[in-house]
């Protein structure tokens, strides 16, 4: 049943611009009365956030669960459900993210503004994942939120609650079920809930006669996700390209069937997993050592069959963690078994405790120095490394096939040119320099692998300015 909601609602709507007549016209229902309300399809609200995400297991340090990680985003949200974002986040040892969102009805396309995690690959999805993310945006701006709820009904809050405030009840863009709190006095959203998500609204204003609340917390339950300050402009006229993908990308390359490539005498680099990270893996006569765990458990399962089929009747010794995030040891419990050893920095096992529980964790052995493992007639050596982006990093020399595997601190994408190195780089750089490493090869959990020349190209490249702060 289409019901009514406050006349208070619609005040808050017809603040919205007039703009062409039945342009995109929506129905309102008031009590008795029934009120034609046009937003054009062309009307667009930019909203200009700065904000803090609180991201579990992803610390510096693995004492702490949650890490604050600062973000900027850059929002247009049109009516008629073209979207723009450029959000750029930043995370321990100074790794920024920067990554530009354009989507319609339909499709969506993302691509990686610094070139490094995605390289020039665009990263395209259908109409339903663009609707269901214009969805979620429109959580941002409960003004516009509201016009494109269907569905819509009031129900009544308990007691004193209700001569204060109105629920109502709707589907939102995506056709999902949602609700908000309304103030009746003064007919703006407090918050609004979704399956997944609790968006707190506060501290309006008003741009161009469009109301936009400064302030917006994001909630799961009760934990705090996200916390906004955001302000809202409605630009008269946007520019024709605004929603293009700038130029330089190219459509994503086929990254061929899941496998095991040898990389050096008895060493393997898995490719073409689902999630894109690459396990690597040494065989030695007896014994097998695997680096990372990424991403779940169902990927794990898979890399093990594939070590098990690439090295069979070897034993599978240890699993090298590079640090304990959440991305790089989700798939630990996979290998499981009776003696295993799970190596880790030092505070490791805390980290693994509280993410993957007891059984596992009582698997790990910190490495707190210089550790060689003896996979039979092939040597291993760990270096633990305090590093900015982890504390418990530890950096895997294979000195006989001169390759460092590593996670985290030195980035090349899958294609695309050669990134400049986050501070991380210039960490292990030092490491290499420091233990006076013969390097060839340097293998990562996220993209190609690259020689020591592309890792001297990145440090030169390096970005003199501190990242994240040109900007402010
Ligand atoms: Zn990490």
């Amino acid at each position: 049943m289409l019901t009514s909601h406050t006349s208070r609602l619609l005040i808050l709507l017809q603040r919205l611009p007039l703009l062409p007549p039945f342009a995109g016209a929506c129905i309102l229902f008031s009590g008795s009365s029934v009120v034609a309300h046009t937003i054009s399809p062309a009307f667009a609200v930019t909203l200009d956030m700065q904000g803090i995400r609180y991201a579990s297991h992803q610390a510096a340090n693995p004492q702490n669960a949650v890490q604050e990680i600062k973000l900027k985003q850059q929002l247009i949200l049109q009516n008629d459900g073209q979207f723009r974002s450029v959000s750029e986040s930043l995370w321990p040892g100074n790794i920024r993210f920067q990554f530009l969102t354009t989507g319609n009805k339909a499709g969506v396309a993302e691509v990686d503004l610094l070139q490094w995690r995605q390289g020039i690959e665009i990263d395209r999805d259908n109409a339903t994942a663009a609707r269901k993310e214009y969805a979620d945006l429109l959580f941002l701006s409960p003004a516009l939120l509201l016009e494109h709820t269907n569905m819509r009904m009031s129900s009544k809050l308990p007691g004193a609650e209700n001569k204060k405030y109105e629920q109502i009840n709707f589907n939102d863009a995506a056709g999902r079920p949602a609700s908000m709190i309304i103030e009746r006095s003064s007919g703006q959203p407090l918050s609004a809930k979704t399956a997944s998500s609790i968006y707190e609204y506060a501290d309006y204003s008003t741009a161009q006669n469009f109301k936009q609340p400064r302030q917006i917390t994001v909630k799961n339950g009760d934990k705090l996700i996200l916390q906004w300050s955001i302000t809202a402009q409605v630009p008269e006229h946007l520019d024709a390209h605004t929603f293009d993908l700038p130029a330089g990308y190219v459509e994503k390359q086929v990254k061929g069937a899941f496998r095991a490539t040898m990389i050096a005498p008895g060493t393997y680099r898995v490719d073409g997993s689902e999630s894109g990270y690459h396990t690597s893996f040494s065989v030695g006569i007896h014994s097998v050592a695997i680096y990372d765990a990424p991403i779940s458990t169902a990927e794990a399962a898979k890399v093990r069959a594939l070590i098990e089929q690439t090295a069979p009747g070897r034993k599978l010794a240890y699993v090298v963690l590079s640090h304990t995030h959440r991305d790089h040891i989700a798939g630990t419990p996979s290998y499981m078994q009776e003696d295993v050893q799970i190596l880790t920095g030092k505070d490791g096992k805390l980290a693994v405790e509280r993410q993957l529980g007891q059984e596992v964790a009582s698997k790990v052995q910190e490495v707190s120095a210089p550790r060689d493992l003896d996979l039979g007639g092939c040597s291993i050596r760990i270096y633990p490394m305090a590093s900015s982006h982890a504390s418990d990093m530890l950096v895997t020399y294979d000195a006989a096939n001169q390759i460092v595997f590593q996670g985290d601190l030195f980035y090349l994408p899958e294609v695309g040119p050669i990134p400049p190195v986050f501070d991380v780089g210039l960490e292990l750089d030092s490491l290499i320099k420091q233990h006076q490493l013969q390097v060839q090869q340097l293998v990562g959990v996220h993209g190609r692998s690259g020689t020591l020349t592309d890792f001297q190209k990145a440090l030169e490249l390096r970005m003199t300015a501190k990242p994240g702060e040109e900007k402010n």
